[in-house]
């Protein structure tokens, strides 16, 4: 059978929250008259969640579900469960029921609307702590947008709605979950839009992030943009800039070596003697590890792994 939508919800530790979220998600679903399936994926819970998943099966034969051994993180989790979807939609949304199963029709029809291959959450009002988490969301969602040039309010909202090929194209990886619409926009899936959602309090449990999220972001946002940038070329990185700076350290010992013999005195008392030599050295060592780099995306086995939207005439 054909499914519309798929549900799929990463879940650590949130065992009370499950019976209300699936109650709530199989009533509008009902209402909506879609065929669906909810994928919980239990991220190694150290509570009773993957028993009331079970439970819920029981209840609900909508339900799938998935156990990792041990946590591993909500980008593994959710990578699992895009890989067992099957509706033409999927929408991820968190288990803590911060996220409104009354968001589903609204997105699942600006998805099916042709307009947008990923539409993400827009938490506008947030019921979380301001100091730790509000205000330094919105300076890292203004550099997230800066940097990555998709123009989204709150790109690591959980709640969000993509066209089926889109997770069946993308790989999110350790705490790339931040970023998925980055690896969407990668991939060519560069129809990108945004839905502002109810966003509500943590009614059960606790938040599984804390401050560090902001720094650990940052830092993956800049590997994202390189990857993407340099990934299969990164000579054209470390050549560049290694070669710069060889030449400026080159640059600066002539200069040395010349007003020696024109005006006397000693060339290695100076300063820029030393900031010549460092420059020279850390250019080289830019360049050979542009060599060792080219090296490994050389070998890397997705080197040639294209992402092909039609064919015409030719058989696989
Ligand atoms: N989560 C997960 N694995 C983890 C951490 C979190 O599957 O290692 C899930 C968690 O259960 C929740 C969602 O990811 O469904 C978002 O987590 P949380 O509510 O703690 O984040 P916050 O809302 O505080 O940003
Ligand atoms: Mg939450």
């Amino acid at each position: 059978m054909n499914l519309d939508l798929s549900i799929v919800v990463p879940l650590y530790n949130e065992d009370e929250s499950l019976p209300e979220l699936m109650a709530w998600i199989d009533k509008v679903c009902t209402e909506n008259k879609y065929a669906y399936e909810v994928i919980m994926v239990d991220d190694g819970s150290k509570d009773n969640s993957w028993q009331a998943v079970q439970a819920l099966a029981q209840q609900y034969n909508t339900i799938k579900g998935i156990k990792f051994q041990r946590n591993y993180g909500k980008s593994p989790a959710l990578n699992e469960g895009f890989k067992a979807a099957q509706g033409n939609v999927v929408i991820t949304m968190d288990a803590d029921l911060q996220d409104s199963p009354d968001e589903i029709p609204e997105l699942y029809a600006m998805i099916m609307s042709g307009e947008y291959d990923l539409v993400s959450g827009w938490k506008k009002v947030r019921y979380d702590n301001a100091v730790t988490k509000n205000l330094p969301s919105k300076l890292y969602n203004g550099v997230n947008r800066w940097i990555s040039g998709i123009k989204l309010h709150d790109m690591n909202c959980g709640l969000k709605a993509y066209r089926k090929k889109v997770v069946k194209s993308i790989e999110v990886y350790g705490e790339m979950h931040r970023f998925i619409p980055v690896i969407a926009k990668q991939a060519g899936f560069d129809k990108i839009g945004e839905k502002v959602v109810v966003h509500r309090a943590r009614k059960y449990g606790v938040s599984k992030f804390g401050w560090e999220r902001f720094i650990n972001g940052f830092l993956d946002l800049l590997s994202i943009q390189f990857i993407t940038r340099f990934g299969k070329k990164p000579m054209h990185f470390f050549g560049l800039y290694g070669t710069l700076m060889f030449m400026l350290g080159f640059g600066m010992t002539l200069y040395l070596i010349v007003s020696k013999f024109f005006f006397g005195g000693s060339m290695i008392n100076k300063p820029a003697f030393y900031i010549a030599l460092t420059t020279m050295i850390l250019g080289t060592q830019f360049f050979l590890t542009g060599f060792i780099a080219e090296l490994i995306s050389r070998s890397a086995a997705d080197r040639n792994n294209y992402l092909i939207e039609e064919k015409l005439g030719i058989k696989d």
